[in-house]
């Protein structure tokens, strides 16, 4: 078996890496890479490798840092089998076309902006009909069902806990006459979330890829969390400024709002509105109630206290479909919360938002998740004067706030004791990727003090064989 790391290595988005095994091709992940433009550009349109020459992908979970590279994969070639959780399959029926839309929209607004004839119009990556065509690749595989994929493959996906549908991978293989577990983490959630049970362990493995994105971090306590939320609203609302809070659509998005809801039925919170400014948002809450097999037993008793009861929806929240009526939240002229994507505002509907308010000292721009290197969500968060939003620069005067809280990221310690459940005896080795050089190597030193004796951090492009 060989493996080779082509995304996510040394760095927190792109999620891809390559098996070789039995001399077939199985990818483990494609997600999209996202950083600086041109970066993004180049490295999502070239493969390192000649799709048609994969002969299986599987896929972890639905965020787009996993999946999101998927159409273009299939539109350079891929025939093979995409095999994901029925969650992950439905999540990305709603998320790939909406990315793909996404792309749209910014290469037209940026198109628009274009100096002269001098500069090249620009593409988006994939189409929303590249996208739908994408989704006739995928098969389904419920949580701990097995499945012979490839010759002497054996695939098996346990519940990771980190969004709906999220998946641990574990390949048993049969190769040159030995037997052997690869066990791919995917993104591994925490323990105690609102709705999503907790990951699970998986006791023996051969080789082990593994997730580190708060390799070097503690997160602060759910408790902790909702207090520093009540204290973000309750400020800002004094301020008479909006609240924007840059999320996913799928996971945080979700948490958040069954916070927010709880926090509004125990009157913690004023009563000011709330918008989850998606066209994506509505959908996905359809696809968890489709869904309640992967609920934790609290959502459910939640759902089942009336049949109507929806742990995404209330009073003062307002799902935002048409793009008009997201334009008109920009006249909007009192406290307000809203929730929009992308998570690390790299594109979508918050760019708009903070196009229109960064400079405003009455806003609060609310981060809630990992923002990655060179996004414009960490220059903001690093404390930027000046950011760029679609070209142009904007003076940053309004307050930011994080709160770590609601990650769905397993920390530290919770990454810790998941490696320290694997029999050190039988695990060969254990790659670290998903996380940025400091956090990666924080944790291999202490899952080295824990007795696991090899750990790799590798770069991109790097290959072993095992
Ligand atoms: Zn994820």
């Amino acid at each position: 078996m060989n493996v080779q790391f082509w995304g996510g290595a040394q760095e927190v988005t792109g999620s891809m890496h390559l098996l070789t095994v039995n001399g077939q091709k199985i990818l483990l992940d494609c997600g999209l890479f996202q950083g600086k433009r041109a970066l993004t550009y180049e490295r999502n349109l070239n493969f390192p490798f000649d799709p048609a020459e994969i002969d299986v992908l599987v896929l972890s979970h639905a965020h787009i840092d996993h999946s999101g590279n998927i159409p273009n994969l299939v539109k350079q070639g891929f025939k093979g089998h995409i095999f994901c959780t029925p969650a992950t399959r439905d999540l990305c029926a709603a998320m790939l076309p909406d990315s793909a839309r996404i792309q749209e929209q910014d290469v037209g607004y940026l198109n628009k902006k274009r100096k002269g004839p001098d500069e090249p119009p620009l593409a988006p990556l994939y189409t929303e009909e590249d996208a739908t065509n994408a989704l006739s690749f995928f098969v389904s595989l419920p949580y701990w069902r097995s499945l012979f994929i490839a010759d002497g493959v054996r695939l098996t996906f346990f519940d990771a806990g980190h969004i709906l549908g999220s998946a641990i991978v574990q390949l048993d293989i049969h190769e040159d006459g030995e037997q052997k577990r690869l066990v791919f983490s995917g993104d591994l959630g925490r323990e105690g979330m609102a709705i999503l049970r907790n990951p699970e362990f998986i006791t023996a493995a051969d080789v082990v890829i593994m997730e580190s994105t708060y390799g070097a971090r503690v997160h602060e306590t759910f408790e902790d969390a909702s207090k520093k939320l009540r204290e973000v609203i309750a400020a800002t609302c004094r301020r008479g400024g909006k609240i924007l809070v840059p999320s996913f659509a799928v996971g945080r998005t979700q948490e958040l709002v069954y916070a927010l809801h709880r926090l509004s039925d125990q009157q913690k919170i004023p009563r000011i509105p709330i918008f989850v400014d998606s066209p994506l948002a509505v959908n996905v809450t359809e696809i968890f109630r489709l869904h309640p097999d992967v609920y934790n037993a609290e959502v459910r008793q939640f759902m089942a206290m009336d049949t109507h009861r929806n742990p995404f929806g209330f009073e003062h929240l307002t799902y935002v479909r048409s793009v008009e009526a997201s334009k008109e939240l920009n006249f909007l002229r009192q406290p307000a919360l809203i929730i929009a994507a992308s998570g690390m505002a790299e594109g979508g509907r918050i760019l708009h938002h903070l196009k229109n308010t960064i400079d405003d000292p009455s806003t609060t721009i609310l981060f809630v998740g990992f923002q990655a290197e060179h996004t414009l969500g960490r220059r903001i968060l690093d404390g930027e004067p000046r950011v760029r939003i679609f070209g142009e620069a904007y003076t940053v005067r309004a307050r930011v706030e994080s709160i770590e809280g609601y990650s769905a990221h397993a920390d530290q310690p919770a990454l810790r004791a998941w490696a320290g459940r694997f029999d050190p005896a039988r695990l060969q080795h254990l790659f670290l990727v998903h996380g940025e050089p400091d956090a990666a190597a924080t944790l291999a030193g202490l899952l080295q003090v824990d007795g696991i004796a090899r750990v790799s951090i590798p770069e991109r492009g790097a290959a072993y064989d095992l």
